[in-house]
């Protein structure tokens, strides 16, 4: 929602200030579809506001919604008409969870991630990113579900490569005036990037942290996520040493299990060692994801094979859980949205 657009439009017309108010009530908080809906403004404002002013700074492509209705997932076109994809999910009854990207694709080129593979178009104004929370909370609302708990940017693209448009975009969502979510219920994932971490602690001290790490070993971390060759594993475990000593917030530890790859006792022992180096290791949790299809050779390793990779980890006092994977039916899972 373009406010600045809204409270020019309501200068123009010589309006009160109590009426951006009400509209951004209606916007933000009882997430209105239309401005039709606004029954708090008079008709000519709410006509003229629908001929000048659009909610949404996209259009809504198609939506598509899973069998067990846990996930929808949205393809969103932009003005520009690129377009990004956005997904909903319920990771327990009752719970909606909003997983939104930061740019349209990925410039990053991780080998097992359809939107690495699909190449960089442009990063998401910070209007784009906010916009994709307007808009699952209007489809909630118009369903009657719950309300959205929270946000985690880890639909497309690198957010630390984004910054200042990420960074305008959390202070959005945290503000009490207009989105009012709690800096605890939002969520950043990042490959790591130069200045990143630092960059993230100093301005949300309380928004979690998750680190997509997947290889404990430098060669092999190079070779499926190129980013890695910029900056490493001893560049990460630097950020993680620093970021400890000014907080002492859980950081989550992302690890998909590659089937042959990554998925063996020597590499658990090798993961335990890394994070146990990193030193405060009771504050890390390692997502141990399964891996979701995408166009590349790679095979998600045997729920066996996870489970003793947990159970190393646990027994080398590494925490760690197993995350389960929604969206795969609809390709609306991690590492799988393309913007197609
Ligand atoms: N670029 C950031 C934010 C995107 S998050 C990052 O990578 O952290 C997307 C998450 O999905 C990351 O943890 C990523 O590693 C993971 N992912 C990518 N491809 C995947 C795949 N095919 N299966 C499962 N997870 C995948
Ligand atoms: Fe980009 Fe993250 Fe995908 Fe890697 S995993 S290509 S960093 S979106």
């Amino acid at each position: 929602m373009n406010l600045e657009k809204l409270e020019k439009i309501l200068k123009e017309n010589n309006q009160p200030q109590f009426r951006l108010e009400q509209t951004k009530k209606a916007i933000f908080e009882d997430s209105v579809s239309s401005f039709s809906e606004i029954t708090t403004i008079p008709l000519d404002l709410r006509k003229r506001f629908e001929k000048e002013i659009d909610i949404l700074s996209f259009e809504v492509e198609k939506i598509l919604v899973s069998n067990d209705k846990r996930s929808a997932k949205a393809l969103l076109r932009l003005k520009d008409n690129n377009c990004m994809e956005s997904v909903l999910l319920s990771p327990r009854p009752n719970t909606w969870t909003v997983c939104i990207s930061s740019q349209v694709g990925c410039p990053l080129g991780c080998e097992f991630c359809a939107t690495g593979k699909g190449g960089f178009k442009r990063n998401l104004t910070s209007e784009e990113i906010t916009d994709q929370i307007l808009f699952w909370r209007q489809y909630l609302n118009r369903k009657k579900f719950p309300a959205l708990s929270n946000i985690v940017y880890m639909g497309m693209g690198e957010p630390m490569l984004n910054w200042e448009n990420v960074k305008k975009s959390v202070e959005d969502l945290i503000d009490i005036k207009l989105f009012n979510f709690g800096s605890r219920s939002i969520s950043i994932s990042t490959v790591g990037i130069k200045g990143g971490i630092e960059k993230f602690l100093a301005e949300f001290p309380q928004v979690n942290l998750a680190i997509s790490l997947h290889f404990a070993d430098n060669e092999m971390r190079s070779k499926y996520m190129p980013a890695n060759k910029a900056y490493d594993l001893e560049n990460i475990k630097k950020d993680l040493q620093e970021y400890f000593r000014k907080s002492k917030r859980k950081v989550f530890i992302e690890y998909i299990m590659f089937d042959g790859i990554n998925d063996s006792l020597g590499d658990a022992k090798g993961l335990a060692e890394y994070l146990n180096s990193i030193g405060n290791a009771y504050l890390l949790h390692v997502n141990l994801i399964s891996y979701n299809k995408t166009s590349g050779e790679f095979i998600s390793s045997s729920k066996n094979k996870i489970e003793r990779f947990k159970n190393f980890l646990l027994q080398n006092r590494i925490n760690a859980t197993i995350r389960k994977s929604l969206g795969t039916e609809i390709a609306g899972a991690c590492g799988q949205l393309t913007g197609k």
